[in-house]
């Protein structure tokens, strides 16, 4: 039976993810994968969670740890989480957080929050695929966030009237950014925030990669920043998506929202009504290991990427022709390629599959207007060092060669 004619109007601006997509030709052996931006499962301590399920179902935390649970999330993960906010410069309470299932989640429940059809949201060009995904079911506009670009915000309210809504938020993942790898100074931060106050709009924060800084200094949270202005949490309109699926385990689903109470009491609302909550035992398991062993192993897991990203610049450096151009992460998981001009990405990635067996993911998905055709996302946080310089010298032999 065909139901296309009966589908609401936002399934149509629903496409799968590219990147999803290709990920599932990814398992032949002898590909090379730059393509999917995942943690080395290597590195998830396997043994502190299985110690920590085993605790959670032994006796009488059994009970607890398989049954229903409230919206807001764990108790004791949500103050070790206002603990972690405030180490980053994010003064707050437990009732500042909610856990959420992994940040995609968070992205989720404030599209529905703040976007009606129609409305604007002000993001990166390009930026995180994923938040692109979660706020075109509700039906938005794009428009073209640039830290420091010389946009009056009166344009950007013009422009959101003229396409029937208005500006809502920004979004932004200020540290390490996914695609492009790159953070944000902290004179970047305070223009979003001031863009933000003088449209009278939030301002989504994605943290997902904040833990995984390998060089450089680090810069407070546009979050932080903000306190820091207006002496509360509860009086600012950052909104702070934070996840353990960088650092701990992405397959647990964890993740967490910091944020005024006022905006944590609507999402909780929003849960209720999407999951009811996040798996109970998996939010009392994260609790268990993040208090045994965080530090430890987001201290392993930077050793382990930058050796990694250092790895992949060194072999860019080498192998890439003139005229194509790449970023210089300071932390996360990814190099930003501009290839010359005219040459497509995704047409190399075909070429590329063909011959060369390297994968990576195409740029265009990244930009909400399709542009960046000349782009290509290189992930190295799951190859081996031997296979980045191996999959970087065919890439750029390919590259040479012409699309
Ligand atoms: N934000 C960014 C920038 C990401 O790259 C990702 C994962 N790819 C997410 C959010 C979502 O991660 P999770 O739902 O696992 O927390």
């Amino acid at each position: 039976m065909q139901h296309d004619h009966r589908f609401a109007s936002r399934e149509t601006r629903m496409k799968a993810s590219e990147i999803r997509e290709l990920l599932k030709l990814l398992d032949q052996p002898d590909i090379i994968s730059f393509a999917g931006g995942i943690p080395d499962p290597a590195l998830f301590p396997a043994d502190a969670f299985r110690r920590a399920y085993a605790d959670a179902l032994t006796g009488a935390a059994a009970g607890a740890a398989l049954q229903y649970s409230t919206s807001e999330g764990h108790a004791g993960l949500r103050d070790w989480i206002a603990g972690h906010m405030a180490e980053l410069g994010v003064a707050c309470a437990p009732d500042n957080i909610i856990i959420t299932s992994g940040s995609q989640q968070a992205l989720d429940y404030l599209g529905k929050l703040f976007l009606s059809p129609g409305d604007t949201a002000l993001v990166g060009w390009p930026t995180y695929l994923g938040a692109l995904q979660a706020f075109n079911a509700c039906e938005p506009n794009f428009d073209r966030l640039e830290p420091m670009g010389n946009r009056a915000p009166e344009d950007f309210s013009a422009r959101a009237r003229e396409k029937g809504g208005t500006v809502k938020f920004a979004y932004v993942s200020p540290d390490f950014a996914n695609p492009t790898g790159e953070t944000l100074t902290r004179a970047e931060r305070q223009r979003v925030l001031d863009l933000a106050d003088a449209l009278d709009i939030a301002t989504i924060e994605d943290g997902a990669y904040q833990s995984l800084r390998y060089d450089g200094e680090a810069v407070p949270p546009i979050l932080a920043l903000e306190i820091a202005k207006k002496g509360d949490i509860d009086a600012c309109r950052t909104i702070y998506c934070g996840t353990f699926s960088k650092t701990l385990s992405p397959g647990l689903r964890v993740g967490w929202v910091c944020a005024a109470k006022d905006i944590v009491s609507r999402l909780v609302i929003l849960k209720q009504a999407g999951d009811l909550h996040s798996a109970t035992i998996n939010q009392a398991a994260m609790n268990a290991v993040t208090r045994e062993t965080f530090d430890e192993q987001v201290a392993t897991t930077r050793t382990v990427y930058r050796a990694r990203r250092d790895r992949m610049l060194a072999a860019l450096e080498r192998e890439m022709p003139e005229g194509v151009t790449w970023t210089r992460p300071e932390g996360g998981m990814f190099v930003w390629l501009t290839l010359p001009a005219g040459m497509d990405g995704a047409a190399l990635l075909a070429r590329s599959l063909e011959s060369a067996r390297v994968a990576f993911v195409p740029g265009k998905a990244f930009f909400a207007d399709g542009s960046g055709a000349n782009t290509i996302r290189l992930s190295f946080s799951c190859a081996s060092e031997a296979t980045i310089d191996e999959g970087i010298r065919r890439l750029g032999g390919l590259i040479r060669t012409g699309a």
